[in-house]
């Protein structure tokens, strides 16, 4: 995602075909990846549901909401756990919600997309293992922003800011490793993607945006640099748009009504680094 160019040495090495390490790159890390990030989607989880509620998130067994009953192993095995149990609790029967599987599956999915990006171009080695691990990581927080700017409507500082400090981290990253990485677009990027959200934030008195947003649009902008935080912003406000529309056609929202805008920034960050959306393809005419 964030490591489009080659390193400077080329990356290690790039197994032949002929070689089993190429079958054990191609077939069984993929599968591997995909079981950590169903297992790391399963912690983000419980971060999305403790976080500032003063449980603890590392320790603590996860019980049912309702009926308090400790759950077993066998009831903790993202998504197959919630099919096995059809979404109901064992125990009481209450509804587990469908944030679970959701989170458990698409994290999952955004590792393999990183993997293929990250290992795939830059070949195996340590360079691509700490670029997977620096990405996967953004990816998680951003994740957890998603959810929990879904849920409650605000943006944690427990995880915006390390977001903003591991984004600057990139940067460092990307001037020692990749030869003639232009870094002067992405150091700017940050305040440039955060100042429209901190205009509409000031004239709005905080009621059109958050001042999370804000801090969330200066983190994307230290990763996507100029023109893709260019594409990032134009394509947020069109998701956005499109789900207003949607949910005012639904009649469950009005023009009045708060909609975080969090989660179609970072659809839209999603969007734009997998697929490389650029300016021009949102706009075929230029
Ligand atoms: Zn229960």
């Amino acid at each position: 995602m964030l490591f489009n160019k080659k390193p400077a040495f080329g990356g290690f090495f790039v197994f032949s075909k002929t070689s089993p390490w190429y079958n054990i790159s191609m077939i069984f890390l993929p599968i591997f990846i995909f079981g950590l990030g169903l297992i790391i989607g399963s912690f983000l989880n419980v971060v999305i549901l403790r976080l500032n509620t003063g449980w603890s998130i590392v320790s603590g067994r996860s019980k049912c909401d309702r009926c308090n009953k400790n759950l077993s192993w066998y009831e903790l095995i993202p998504v197959f756990s919630f099919l096995g149990l059809r979404g109901k609790c064992k125990e009481c029967k209450a509804p587990i919600s469908f944030q679970n599987p959701v989170i458990e599956l698409t994290t999952a999915i955004v590792f393999v997309v990183l993997y293929t990006k990250v290992f795939l171009s830059s070949g195996f080695g340590w360079f691509s293992l700490v670029s997977f691990l620096g990405s996967a990581i953004l990816a998680s927080l951003l994740i957890v922003i998603l959810a929990y700017d879904f849920r409650h409507k605000i943006i944690p500082d427990k995880i915006v800011y390390p977001f903003i400090i591991l984004a600057l981290v990139s940067i460092f990253w990307k001037i020692i490793f990749i030869t003639g990485f232009s870094f002067v677009p992405f150091l700017i990027a940050g305040p440039v993607f955060a100042s429209p959200f901190f205009f509409i934030w000031l004239f709005s008195k905080g009621s059109a945006m958050g001042f999370g947003d804000v801090k969330l649009a200066l983190g994307m902008g230290f990763v996507l640099g100029l023109s893709a935080s260019l594409a990032t912003f134009l394509l947020s406000f069109w998701i956005g748009a499109i789900a207003g529309l949607f949910l005012i056609a639904l009649s469950r929202a009005s023009l009045k009504t708060q909609v975080p805008f969090a989660p179609f920034m970072i659809l839209a960050f999603f969007i734009v680094t997998t697929w490389g959306v650029t300016i021009s393809s949102l706009f075929p005419i230029w």
